[in-house]
């Protein structure tokens, strides 16, 4: 990384926030021998969504999504017991039946971790609300509710790359699309062979829609999260209950965006942009929601060319602290510009109960062997450790948006490309263990 490494004197790393990535950071460190300052502001105060006593809180679902090998989380799970996670030591013993899917008793879960974090030695933790950056090294583990005074310390070093909402549209897998219905088209390209996917759709079917839409069921707004529209992009249910045509002045409309086929311009498009280099992902532009989930899936899917369109991510808009972290983070977490000091969990520009505890273990890693004068390396990108780290650290810088594990992330298989997906998904998971395996071994904890 070729910056100092901290002092021997500073051997003690200030971990801010015990959620589920500040308490599994707090845990990789003292384990492998550094001395721990975790200080999380409850009970002396709460965020809107934090209810209960205890470190590393589930704010809402009690699932920490499938177990499954051949689903981008589960294997993420699979990743985490083999690197040694706290989280996952603490959802397995803890576990609920919920079919193939990972959910625990929520105060079990909590109180599991709670009291591993409390009985390590190494780790002293402190009930205050920081409101200033503490000094490095350190990890800023705040969530997606980092309390005001110390959200706004990070904007002075993170300026208008920290973001307070989260305004996303789906995302598909443009392998799942009908191309004989999408066209290739950017607005008002005469010449260029288009870098959007257009869908096409005649008024009758816009209008079905926009109806759709209006009648969907939606997630309810919590009431911290009122305000968040004025700042933000509108979902688009909301802009179709202003009126029917709204969405087709708006994210729909079809000027400069002819279908090749006829030559003229359809009477509202869907526009879907593509999210990752290797063009396996695109986004629906503008289709930021608050539907449930089974309602964007339901609504969306019958759009033109949609019937068979695999998710990657569902749409979502609700109030998130998160950083630009593409452009201020390096390649193991930590602020280009400020040596020392680490981000992890939501914050860091992830999304989910995993994930967050995932880039907490990575930090505490990476920042154990920091504190050792070492340099841990980093988990390969085939992994899901590895894939998620590459989207934080070098994804889309300019349209960064937080993101749940996905297949999409991971670097193609070699061979025939044209391989059926859960087929396709098996094999990723094989290739990640594999790969992974030689990086565990490298990073296991070893107390000093
Ligand atoms: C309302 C809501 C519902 C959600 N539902 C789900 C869901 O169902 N499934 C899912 O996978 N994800 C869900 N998420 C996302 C979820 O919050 C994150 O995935 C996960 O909890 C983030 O982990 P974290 O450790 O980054 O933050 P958190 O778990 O939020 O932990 C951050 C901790 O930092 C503390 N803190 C904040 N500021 C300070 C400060 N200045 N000083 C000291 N301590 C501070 C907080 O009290 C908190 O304990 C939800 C998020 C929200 C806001």
């Amino acid at each position: 990384m070729g910056s100092t490494l901290p002092d021997p004197m500073e051997r003690c790393v200030t971990v801010v926030g015990g959620g589920l990535a500040g308490c599994e950071a707090a845990l990789q460190l003292a384990r492998r021998g550094v001395d721990v300052r975790l200080v999380e502001m409850k009970p002396l105060r709460r965020s809107p969504a934090h209810l209960s006593e205890a470190l590393a809180e589930l704010v809402c679902s009690n699932s920490l999504r499938s177990d499954r090998l051949h689903n981008a989380v589960g294997l993420l799970h699979e990743e985490m017991r083999r690197a040694g996670s706290i989280v996952l030591e603490a959802a397995d013993a803890s576990r609920v039946p919920a079919g193939g899917a990972l959910a625990v008793d929520r105060e079990g879960f909590s109180a599991h971790i709670d009291a591993a974090v409390r009985a390590h030695t190494r780790i002293e933790v402190v009930a205050e609300e920081l409101r200033e950056l503490p000094p490095s090294p350190a990890i800023v583990a705040t969530g997606p509710l980092t309390a005001d005074d110390l959200a706004a310390r990070i904007r002075e070093i993170c300026g208008d790359a920290l973001y307070f909402y989260d305004s996303i549209a789906p995302t598909v897998y443009a392998d799942s699309l009908d191309m004989d219905v999408v066209y290739r088209a950017s607005r008002y390209d005469e010449a260029g062979q288009g870098d959007y996917l257009n869908l096409p759709l005649d008024e009758a079917a816009y209008l079905a829609f926009v109806e759709e839409l209006v009648r969907g069921e939606k997630v309810p707004l919590h009431a911290f999260e009122k305000a968040l529209y004025f700042e933000g992009c509108l979902p688009i249910e909301v802009m179709a209950e202003r009126g029917p045509k709204t969405l087709s002045f708006g994210p729909m409309k079809p000027v400069g965006l002819p279908d090749p086929r006829t030559g003229r311009e359809p009477y509202a498009v869907v526009q879907l942009r593509q999210e990752d280099a290797g063009g396996t992902l695109y986004n629906l532009v503008g289709f930021q929601t608050k539907l449930r989930i089974g309602e964007q899936r339901r609504i969306f899917r019958s759009l033109p060319g949609m019937a068979g369109a695999v998710f990657a991510r569902f749409g979502s808009a609700h109030r998130n602290t998160f950083i630009r972290s593409p452009d201020l983070l390096d390649a193991q977490l930590q602020h280009r510009q400020r040596d020392g000091l680490y981000f992890a969990g939501q914050i860091a520009g992830v999304e989910g109960y995993v994930e967050s505890a995932a880039l907490g273990l990575l930090a505490g890693v990476f920042l154990a062997a920091r504190v050792r004068g070492e340099e841990a390396p980093e988990p390969p990108p085939t992994s899901a450790l590895g894939a998620l780290l590459g989207h934080v650290c070098r994804g889309p810088a300019g349209d960064f948006q937080p993101m749940n594990v996905n297949f999409g992330l991971f670097p193609p298989l070699e061979g025939p490309r044209r391989v059926p997906r859960r087929e396709k998904h098996q094999r990723l998971a094989e290739r990640a263990l594999r790969d992974l395996e030689p990086w565990v071994a490298s990073v296991r904890a070893v107390p000093a």
